[in-house]
Protein backbone atom coordinates (compact mmCIF):
# COMPACT_ATOMS: atom_id res chain seq x y z
CA UNK A 1 0.00 0.00 0.00
CA UNK A 2 1.40 3.32 -0.82
CA UNK A 3 2.05 6.32 1.96
CA UNK A 4 -0.72 8.35 3.05
CA UNK A 5 -0.30 11.39 1.44
CA UNK A 6 0.26 14.85 4.05
CA UNK A 7 -3.48 15.95 2.74
CA UNK A 8 -4.94 12.54 3.90
CA UNK A 9 -3.02 13.10 7.69
CA UNK A 10 -4.62 16.78 7.81
CA UNK A 11 -8.00 15.42 6.92
CA UNK A 12 -7.87 12.61 9.56
CA UNK A 13 -6.72 15.51 12.21
CA UNK A 14 -3.20 13.58 12.61
CA UNK A 15 -1.38 17.02 11.42
CA UNK A 16 -3.12 20.13 12.72
CA UNK A 17 -4.55 22.73 9.96
CA UNK A 18 -7.49 24.72 10.54
CA UNK A 19 -10.02 22.80 8.31
CA UNK A 20 -12.52 25.79 7.09
CA UNK A 21 -14.71 23.68 5.27
CA UNK A 22 -16.09 20.10 4.81
CA UNK A 23 -18.11 18.16 3.74
CA UNK A 24 -19.52 14.13 2.73
CA UNK A 25 -16.40 14.48 -0.13
CA UNK A 26 -14.00 17.24 0.65
CA UNK A 27 -11.99 19.45 3.14
CA UNK A 28 -10.93 23.32 2.75
CA UNK A 29 -7.79 24.11 4.60
CA UNK A 30 -5.15 27.21 3.42
CA UNK A 31 -1.75 26.00 1.55
CA UNK A 32 1.34 26.16 3.85
CA UNK A 33 3.56 28.33 1.10
CA UNK A 34 0.30 30.98 0.25
CA UNK A 35 0.26 32.00 -3.45
CA UNK A 36 -2.15 34.86 -2.73
CA UNK A 37 -3.39 36.66 0.30
CA UNK A 38 -6.25 33.84 -0.38
CA UNK A 39 -4.94 30.77 -0.78
CA UNK A 40 -7.09 27.53 0.19
CA UNK A 41 -7.15 23.63 -0.86
CA UNK A 42 -9.96 21.97 -1.57
CA UNK A 43 -9.09 17.63 -1.37
CA UNK A 44 -11.19 14.88 -1.61
CA UNK A 45 -11.24 12.88 1.04
CA UNK A 46 -11.24 9.74 -1.67
CA UNK A 47 -7.66 9.89 -2.57
CA UNK A 48 -7.21 10.51 -5.99
CA UNK A 49 -4.02 10.82 -7.13
CA UNK A 50 -4.53 13.12 -9.81
CA UNK A 51 -7.35 14.81 -11.78
CA UNK A 52 -6.74 12.48 -15.29
CA UNK A 53 -6.12 9.54 -13.10
CA UNK A 54 -10.05 9.85 -11.50
CA UNK A 55 -12.31 7.76 -13.32
CA UNK A 56 -16.19 7.53 -13.88
CA UNK A 57 -16.71 6.30 -9.81
CA UNK A 58 -15.21 9.76 -9.11
CA UNK A 59 -18.01 11.66 -10.93
CA UNK A 60 -19.64 13.06 -7.45
CA UNK A 61 -16.15 13.51 -5.67
CA UNK A 62 -15.25 16.00 -8.53
CA UNK A 63 -18.56 17.69 -8.39
CA UNK A 64 -18.49 17.98 -4.99
CA UNK A 65 -15.11 19.91 -5.04
CA UNK A 66 -15.78 22.33 -6.93
CA UNK A 67 -19.07 23.23 -5.39
CA UNK A 68 -16.80 23.22 -1.92
CA UNK A 69 -14.56 25.94 -4.09
CA UNK A 70 -17.67 28.27 -4.79
CA UNK A 71 -19.08 27.79 -0.90
CA UNK A 72 -15.38 28.57 0.54
CA UNK A 73 -15.11 31.45 -1.97
CA UNK A 74 -18.56 33.07 -0.53
CA UNK A 75 -17.49 32.52 2.81
CA UNK A 76 -14.11 34.41 2.54
CA UNK A 77 -15.77 37.07 1.00
CA UNK A 78 -14.11 36.85 -2.65
CA UNK A 79 -16.84 35.28 -4.44
CA UNK A 80 -18.08 39.00 -5.92
CA UNK A 81 -17.67 39.09 -9.42
CA UNK A 82 -15.53 42.15 -9.32
CA UNK A 83 -13.23 40.75 -7.01
CA UNK A 84 -13.10 37.27 -8.07
CA UNK A 85 -10.90 33.92 -7.53
CA UNK A 86 -8.96 31.32 -9.42
CA UNK A 87 -9.31 27.98 -9.39
CA UNK A 88 -6.12 25.43 -10.23
CA UNK A 89 -5.41 22.14 -10.39
CA UNK A 90 -2.53 21.06 -11.32
CA UNK A 91 -1.20 17.55 -12.93
CA UNK A 92 2.00 15.83 -13.37
CA UNK A 93 5.52 17.70 -13.10
CA UNK A 94 5.47 20.42 -16.00
CA UNK A 95 2.57 21.63 -14.29
CA UNK A 96 4.15 21.56 -10.70
CA UNK A 97 1.87 18.85 -8.64
CA UNK A 98 4.06 17.97 -5.51
CA UNK A 99 1.69 16.40 -3.75
CA UNK A 100 -0.04 13.13 -5.19
CA UNK A 101 -3.60 13.64 -3.99
CA UNK A 102 -6.08 16.05 -6.44
CA UNK A 103 -6.37 18.93 -4.79
CA UNK A 104 -7.97 22.18 -6.17
CA UNK A 105 -6.25 25.60 -5.46
CA UNK A 106 -8.20 28.60 -4.29
CA UNK A 107 -6.91 31.96 -5.36
CA UNK A 108 -7.94 35.28 -4.68
CA UNK A 109 -7.18 38.56 -3.14
CA UNK A 110 -4.60 40.08 -5.39
CA UNK A 111 -4.65 40.51 -9.07
CA UNK A 112 -3.71 37.14 -11.17
CA UNK A 113 -1.84 37.23 -14.20
CA UNK A 114 -3.02 35.47 -17.40
CA UNK A 115 -1.85 33.56 -18.96
CA UNK A 116 -0.10 31.84 -15.76
CA UNK A 117 3.41 31.39 -15.13
P1 LIG B 1 0.63 21.09 -5.98
O1 LIG B 1 1.97 21.69 -6.26
O2 LIG B 1 0.74 19.58 -5.80
O3 LIG B 1 -0.44 21.49 -6.93
O4 LIG B 1 0.18 21.71 -4.60
C1 LIG B 1 0.56 21.21 -3.37
C2 LIG B 1 0.37 22.34 -2.38
O5 LIG B 1 0.38 21.77 -1.08
C3 LIG B 1 1.47 23.39 -2.42
O6 LIG B 1 0.89 24.66 -2.74
C4 LIG B 1 2.06 23.35 -1.02
O7 LIG B 1 2.41 24.62 -0.54
C5 LIG B 1 0.96 22.69 -0.20
N1 LIG B 1 1.42 21.94 0.95
C6 LIG B 1 2.47 21.06 0.97
N2 LIG B 1 2.59 20.54 2.21
C7 LIG B 1 1.60 21.10 2.96
C8 LIG B 1 1.24 20.93 4.34
O8 LIG B 1 1.84 20.19 5.11
N3 LIG B 1 0.16 21.65 4.76
C9 LIG B 1 -0.52 22.49 3.93
N4 LIG B 1 -1.56 23.16 4.46
N5 LIG B 1 -0.20 22.66 2.64
C10 LIG B 1 0.86 21.97 2.16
Amino acid sequence: MSERTIFQKIIDREIPAPILYQDEHCAAFNDINPQAPVHVLIVPKKVIPRVGEATREDQATLGALLLAAGKVATLLGVSERTQGFRLVINHGRDAGETVPHLHVHLLAGRTLEWPPG
